[in-house]
């Protein structure tokens, strides 16, 4: 039907038919928020996607490069009249309409973010500031996943958001480490400058099911090497210690921030904190007793100890974690029993 009017057997338009405007589809006269999410096919992305297309009040957009993520991640959303997939990398400009940023884009895992360390840099620094530019030219706010990274091998533990960090400028680690503290740099200057909206969250380790099997973070390290009966890598002195937050709890804790009033920075993670050592013997303990492990070469400048101080995320977002490392695991290694293709020997229920 031409101009989508409704007409009469005679070809006059009808009185009763409503007369759908031609800007319907609009980001002026949606109802819907309109959300886009940069690095939306990675792991953490991936999730975020799920839980805004779920609400069903939202339209996501993702727009991502693959470096590190898959359209694999996504595919149960394909199609779907509220989703588009856009391949786009973040260093070049975007052009889109929307109301909301989450900007993930980057890699996070430390093979992958070291494999291209000026890509890593330009994509912080190019690709947080393509984002705030849209953002200000569309009136959205934004916000960042930054990383507990900002901190270094940090002094102050547990770490609050005052702390300003230990971090080596010069080593290989610090495309990541300098870079999203760049990014944080850029975003408060566009919020003090231009007035953009901004929220910052830093993220310590999260994991889940979708990780990125062989991307070298830790836990996906020691559950793929558990279920394919490889020995795990506890890298040395394996007394360095992490804080695991499972990424269910991780997204909440992000839209909590995004639909708040605090600009952060702000804490997200789970302050469980483990030695490698005791990571591993939980892997073992709870996904294949028979597992050993062996300690291996460590990478330079790894931060010795790392734990959230989560009181603001606490009193600000109303957010703590739900889900303990123990229950987490065993959650983690049935999606990945299922990718390898592997049976897990132990029930997964804790
Ligand atoms: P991930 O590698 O699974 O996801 C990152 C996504 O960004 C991938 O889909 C990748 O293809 C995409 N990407 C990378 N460079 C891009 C570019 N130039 N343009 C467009 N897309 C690009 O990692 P993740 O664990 O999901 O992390 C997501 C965000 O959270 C990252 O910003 C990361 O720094 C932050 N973070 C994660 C953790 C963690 O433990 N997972 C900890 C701290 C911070
Ligand atoms: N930018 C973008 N999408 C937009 C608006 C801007 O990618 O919708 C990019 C723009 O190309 C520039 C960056 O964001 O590289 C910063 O934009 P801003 O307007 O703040 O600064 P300027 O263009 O004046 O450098
Ligand atoms: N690690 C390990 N074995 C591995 C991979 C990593 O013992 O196979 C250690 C690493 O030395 C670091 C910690 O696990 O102390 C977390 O490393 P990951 O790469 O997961 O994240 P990071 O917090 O360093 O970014």
């Amino acid at each position: 039907m031409a101009g989508g009017l409704a007409a009469n057997g005679d070809g006059t338009p009808s009185k009763t038919a409503p007369t759908p405007s031609p800007l319907r589809s609009s980001k002026y006269t949606t109802t819907k928020m309109r959300v886009l999410i940069t690095g939306g096919a990675g792991f953490i992305g991936s999730h975020l996607v799920d839980r805004l297309m779920e609400e069903g009040t939202n339209e996501v957009i993702v727009a991502d490069n693959f470096f590190s993520g898959s359209k694999e991640n996504l595919k149960r959303w394909m199609g779907h009249p509220n989703f588009e997939l856009i391949r786009h990398d973040v260093t070049e400009p975007l052009l889109v309409e929307c109301d909301q940023i989450y900007h993930l884009a980057c890699p996070a895992s430390p093979i992958f973010y070291k494999y291209n360390p000026v890509k890593t840099i330009k994509t912080n620094v190019m690709g947080t500031l393509n984002m705030l530019g849209l953002a200000k030219r569309v009136g959205a706010r934004i916000l960042l996943t930054s990383t507990s990274e900002v901190y270094g091998d940090p002094l102050q533990h547990p770490q609050t958001e005052e702390y300003w960090g230990n971090v080596n400028p010069i080593g290989v680690r610090s495309c990541y480490d300098e870079g999203k503290r760049v990014a944080e740099t850029l975003m408060f200057d566009y919020h003090r400058q231009h007035g953009v909206e901004i929220r910052i969250a830093r993220i310590f380790n999260t994991y889940g099911p979708r990780m990125n099997i062989d991307d070298g973070r830790v836990v996906s390290n020691f559950i793929a090497q558990a279920l394919r009966g490889e020995v795990m890598t506890v890298q040395a002195p394996g007394t360095q210690t992490r804080s695991f937050c499972y990424v269910s709890d991780m997204v909440d804790g992000l839209i909590r921030l995004m639909r708040g009033d605090n600009t952060g920075p702000i804490n997200i993670g789970n302050p469980g904190e483990f030695t490698m050592l005791e990571l591993a013997n939980a892997v073992k303990e709870l996904i294949e007793p028979s597992t050993k492990y062996t300690i291996v070469e460590n990478t330079p400048d790894d931060p010795r100890q790392r734990k959230p101080d989560i009181t603001k995320a606490t009193k600000l977002l109303g957010w703590s974690p739900t889900i303990s490392l123990r229950e987490g695991l065993p959650l983690m290694a049935e999606d990945f029993a299922q990718r390898l293709g592997v049976e897990l020997r132990k029930p997964a229920a804790v």
